[in-house]
Parts: C-alpha cells; structure tokens; sequence
C-alpha cells in the first residue's frame, strides 16, 4: 500500500521542482507503478493542475506532456497515421483500458522500466525527453541515466522516421517476453530491443537493409538480436528472448521493406 505523508498540487513547474528538491520527495504520474508495494511518500507531487495533458502536432513533430495518459496515446489518430499504429499497438496491451486511463506518458518513460513498451518505441523515434531544470535531452541519453531529481514535462518526437512495433507476449495483457521497434529515416536503420527483460536498447541496422532480399533480412536479424544481452526469468530464459527477438526484428524490417519509399 503506498501513503502519502503530505500531498502537494502545485501552481507552477517551478513550485514543483522546488517541492522535488525535498528528501523523500516524489512526483506522482497516474501511480499505477508507485501504488505497487508497501512504502511511504513524504512529499507527493501532483502535476495534474499544470496542463501538462495535451498532444499537438506541429508541422515536422509531436510535442506530447506528460500526464497524457497511455489510453490519449493509443487513441490519438494524427499519432496513428504518422506512426502507422505503432503507438496502439505498442501501449494497447498494456493491463487493460481503466489503466491505461490513468497511466501517464512522463510516469512511464521517467520510470525506464525494464519491460517498457513505451521506451522501447520512443528510442527507436529518436524522441527526446524534455526536463524542467536540465532542458530536452535526447532519449537514448536519458534511457540510460538513474533517475534524477528533476519533472518531465513533455516529449518531442519528429515526423521523420517510418516505424514498426512489434512484442511477444504470453498472454494479451502481461508484460512483454520481448518487445522490439525497427525505424528508417533518412539516417539509415534503428532497432530497439526491449524488455530482455533489461532496459531497451538501441541497435543500428546496416544502410543496405533497405529492399534486402529475405535471406539478407534474417542475416541482419540474427546479427541485431545478438547484439544485445538477454536475461531469464518466469517468462523465458534468455536463449528463448533472442530467438523471439530475432523473429520480431525480421519481422519489422519486412514491414518496413513492404511499405518501401523513404520516410
Ligand atoms: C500491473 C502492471 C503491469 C504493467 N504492464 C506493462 C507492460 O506490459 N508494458 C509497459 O510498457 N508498461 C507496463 N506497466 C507500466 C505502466 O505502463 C506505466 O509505465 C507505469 O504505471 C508508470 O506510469 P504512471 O503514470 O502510473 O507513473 P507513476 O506510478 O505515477 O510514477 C512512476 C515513476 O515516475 C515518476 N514520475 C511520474 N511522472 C513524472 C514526471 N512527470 N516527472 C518526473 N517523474 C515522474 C514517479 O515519481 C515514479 O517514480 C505496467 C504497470 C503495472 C502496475
């Protein structure tokens, strides 16, 4: 269970970062994640009074705040026709509708959970993280980082990059066995591979990976899946990840490959 010593809503980002500052201090998203487990908050923060629930598109990007919920995230179709899917597909198994109602966007990338579908999908956009104090850092710095004593705010994704998401599961709602993103943009290739079941990580295909011929593709795939280390645990060991891994990699070069033109 998870108590709350003293609950703050505070007026400005500013107030918030403040509050932030204090020992025992935390920032609550939709607290699905900090509701898990018994322990206690000294100072909670609650950003919902700050208007940080919004998605704008803009010409050549998305600005996305943070308390955005997962639910706008799968629903919204300027997200859906830049993205093909791939951010339904990609939070739309996430526990169930009433959770992704509440669960936030900042919650879920500031959290860098290993099992992340969300940060395994930004990396492979390239997207970038903007904090209140520090400034926008890109995701792939971020993803790596512990975490810091600072508010998300929003997310700023370009329109400049052509993606495919993809996870295995064993059952519809749990949490992914692997979940992987390849990208193309006119930078070459990218490949996440998330929920190994460590964090997600960024593999760069190689630039003739556009049009290959199938027995190309299962040649890179191999490659990128063994790229990265691999974990067990109750939902497969690791041998079992990066043979999943391989396949869904496969798989989302040939998605790219089928829809062909350059993003
Ligand atoms: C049972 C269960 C199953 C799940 N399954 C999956 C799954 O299959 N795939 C998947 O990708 N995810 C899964 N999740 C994670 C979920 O999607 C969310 O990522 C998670 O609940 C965190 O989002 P939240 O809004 O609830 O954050 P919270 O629980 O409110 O916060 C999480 C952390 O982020 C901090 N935080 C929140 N907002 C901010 C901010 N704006 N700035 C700075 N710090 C902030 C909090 O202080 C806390 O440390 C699951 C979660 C649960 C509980």
């Amino acid at each position: 269970m998870l108590h709350i010593n003293h609950y703050y809503q505070p007026d400005s980002l500013e107030e918030a970062w403040q509050l932030r500052q204090k020992r025992g201090s935390a920032v609550l998203g939709g607290t699905g994640w900090l509701r898990l487990g018994e322990h206690t908050i000294q100072h909670a923060i609650d950003l919902s009074g700050l208007n940080l629930d919004y998605i704008q598109e803009k010409d050549d990007h998305f600005l996305i705040g943070a308390m955005t919920t997962l639910r706008e995230l799968e629903l919204c179709q300027p997200l859906d026709q830049v993205f093909d899917g791939a951010f339904a597909e990609a939070v739309g198994h996430i526990v169930g509708v009433q959770f992704r109602n509440c669960a936030t966007l900042g919650g879920s990338v500031y959290g860098r959970f290993g099992f992340s579908d969300l940060l395994t999908l930004l990396l492979a956009l390239d997207a970038e993280v903007h904090l209140y104090k520090e400034g926008w850092v890109s995701i792939e710095r971020f993803a790596v980082r512990s975490q810091e004593a600072d508010i998300l705010t929003e997310i700023r994704i370009r329109k400049n990059r052509e993606i495919a998401y993809l996870s295995e599961r064993l059952n519809a709602n749990d949490f992914p066995v692997c979940a992987v993103a390849v990208s193309k943009g006119k930078d070459g290739w990218r490949c996440t591979i998330g929920a190994r079941p460590c964090r997600a990580k960024l593999v760069r295909l190689p630039e003739d990976t556009e049009g290959c011929d199938e027995f190309a593709i299962r040649k890179i795939a191999k490659k990128a899946a063994a790229a990265v280390s691999y974990g067990g645990g109750m939902r497969g060991g690791p041998a079992y990840r990066q043979a999943v891994a391989e396949v869904l990699i496969r798989r989302g070069i040939q998605a790219l490959n089928a829809k062909g033109g350059q993003a």
